[in-house]
């Protein structure tokens, strides 16, 4: 299985370098990861190194394509509050 990187991703750099199997590199519009290279760090580290770092919730996603780091998992802003907060609107008013 391998490791995928999704549009989320901010081209921030910060996994490039720590793939023990170089798999990733810099793509057209975002980071991409090479299925082929990929081993999701297996023999390497207890840890997917590009996950470990990645600071943008949804960028990576495992073999199934579900995201390594899900809504709120990085932030801690449920994803409900964090839609009004991109709309301008007082998160106050979601609250119990
Ligand atoms: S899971 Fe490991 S081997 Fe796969 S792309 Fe990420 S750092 Fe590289
Ligand atoms: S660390 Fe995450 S956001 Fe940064 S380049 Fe890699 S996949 Fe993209």
């Amino acid at each position: 299985m391998s490791f995928s990187i999704s549009d989320r991703c901010v081209n921030c750099y910060a996994c490039l370098d720590l793939c023990p199997s170089n798999a990733i590199s810099q793509g057209v519009s975002q980071f991409h990861i090479d299925s082929l290279r990929c081993t999701e760090c297996a023999g390497h580290f207890a840890d997917p190194q590009c996950a470990s770092i990645c600071p943008v919730e949804g960028a990576l996603l495992d073999g199934e394509g579900q995201a390594l780091h899900p809504p709120g998992s990085l932030t801690g802003i449920p994803p409900t509050l964090r839609v009004v907060a991109m709309e301008g609107q007082p998160a106050a008013s979601l609250l119990p």
